[in-house]
């Protein structure tokens, strides 16, 4: 079970969020094996049909699931409208997505070009390079359909729990499909305060993975934000080394050796897999023959450390009660910066899914938690607001080479996260750009009123040697 959208706005005391949780893994099964083919001839047309609305709306047109429709299918209307609008989703995330590492892209140039122009650039840094995104293309037959098209129904016979009526190709000739609820579903279904099955919303999803037909249902809950303004806030640094750093200096969860070996030596597997299909591809084996590049320990690994992050995340709200959090909002820059110890398919999934684990426990427990921007979190000391990508002479440590404020480097950065919190200012910068500059006003701002001038360069972490300030005047 685990939310599928969440209210992005903050919430506020006493203030109700709702969060609609899904019920996943019911399986779908029919006695008679001609129902479930007649909906995978339906998935096979919907499926294409959606494919053309996405590629519509990632290229010529903005994703519009209420347009006049363009494309000649068999589907009915109302199965029609279906596609659109789960293709406009498909191409409206897809064009966020993109949107954002173009904007990624475009402040990557400008620090680039600026150190050109200053003279400062590393001689082994490249000019970074946009790759245009290929539109996607769902693998796998997913149906996101409303009550227009796809009912549940209560079973009047005991032997079920209910019906599933999907409309088909086949006018006026619906498909009903029996439902069985597991004793887990059921206790998911029941509301606990009230002993009632809960009321499960009608769009439902169905998904065909290795051959099988699933159901996803969903209820919406409504959860009342339990933290008064004034808790105190608690800032949350995600990493690899440990995958939370709280501002009062705890850590939880790591990416620790065991795992890192697990992880090399499925990537090791994969390679060897890849040759021989390669080979194979070259003494002319069919495409259908060769063996697959998809790993079932790579999901297992994937699987494990998620466990793991859920685990860090759980226990960082239970030693924090009563407070409230600030978290960073992970932008393709920043998760690239801290995952380069991982490779590409662990990165994405996994550092990810700790801001998301951070909403949904908070969710969940009613506790106050927001996303802050974290452009510059890690570069920017706590102390003089100074921004510099030397201020991390190395991975852990965190030294200003204006103020000299040495700590561990992901504290500081859950320090400055949790600051961000009431930042307007901050808050209302639109680029990375805007961001550095206002940091780099409020240092002007600290120099100014502690009155420090700096007679000679720090030097920190590498050479040990201490920091230098010479009072003015
Ligand atoms: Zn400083």
């Amino acid at each position: 079970m685990k939310a599928m959208k969440q209210r992005k706005k903050r919430a506020k005391k006493g203030e109700p969020q709702t969060v609609t949780k899904a019920v996943t893994h019911i399986r779908l099964e029919a006695a008679n094996p001609g129902k479930l083919a007649a909906l995978d001839q339906l998935a096979q047309v919907f499926l294409a049909l959606t494919q053309q609305y996405v590629a519509l709306f990632c290229t010529d047109e903005l994703p519009d699931g209420f347009r006049a429709p363009c494309f000649p299918t068999p589907l009915s209307d109302r199965w029609h409208r279906v596609a659109m609008q789960q293709a406009a989703g498909i191409a409206q995330a897809w064009r966020t997505k993109r949107a954002n590492a173009y904007q990624e892209y475009l402040d990557a140039l400008a620090e680039y070009q600026e150190h050109q122009t200053a003279g400062t650039s590393d001689p082994a840094a490249k000019a970074p390079k946009w790759r245009e995104w290929d539109v996607p293309t769902p693998r796998q037959p997913c149906i996101q359909a409303n009550a227009n098209v796809v009912k549940l129904e209560a079973a009047t016979e005991s032997s079920f729990d209910g019906w599933l009526k999907v409309s088909t190709l086949d006018k006026g000739t619906p498909l009903l499909v029996p439902i069985q609820f597991s004793d887990y579903h059921k206790e998911q279904l029941t509301d606990p305060k009230t002993g009632q099955r809960r009321k499960i919303n009608s769009s439902v999803t169905l998904n065909k993975r290795d051959g099988v037909w699933w159901l996803t249902l969903s209820y919406t809950e409504t959860v009342t934000v339990q933290t008064p303004p004034d808790a105190p806030i608690i800032g949350i640094d995600v990493g690899i080394a440990n995958f939370l750093t709280t501002s009062d200096g705890k850590q939880y969860g790591s990416f620790h050796r065991r795992l890192r070996e697990r992880q090399k030596r499925d990537r090791e597997k994969r390679r060897r897999k890849a040759r021989l299909r390669k080979c194979l591809e070259k003494q002319g084996v069919p495409k259908d023959k060769l063996p697959s590049t998809s790993s079932a320990t790579g999901q297992r690994l994937i699987r494990h450390v998620r466990q793991a992050i859920n685990r860090a995340v759980n226990l960082c709200f239970e030693e924090h009660e009563g407070c409230q959090f600030a978290y960073e909002q992970l932008s393709v820059a920043s998760m690239r910066h801290k995952a380069r110890a991982m490779n590409a398919y662990m990165r994405a999934s996994n550092l990810g899914h700790i801001p998301d684990q951070i909403a949904w426990n908070a969710t969940k427990r009613g506790v106050a938690a927001t996303k802050v921007k974290s452009a510059y979190s890690s570069q920017e000391c706590h102390v003089c607001h100074y921004v510099d990508r030397k201020n991390r002479p190395n991975q852990q440590t965190f030294c200003c080479q204006v103020c000299g404020h040495t700590t561990h480097a992901d504290v500081n950065a859950s320090r400055n996260l949790a600051a961000r919190l009431h930042d307007a200012e901050l808050r209302a910068c639109t680029t990375r750009h805007e961001v550095k500059a206002l940091l780099m006003r409020r240092h002007e701002q600290w120099k100014q009123i502690v009155g420090l001038v700096v007679v000679q360069p720090p030097v920190c972490a590498a050479s040990r040697t201490p920091v230098s300030l010479a009072q003015r005047g």
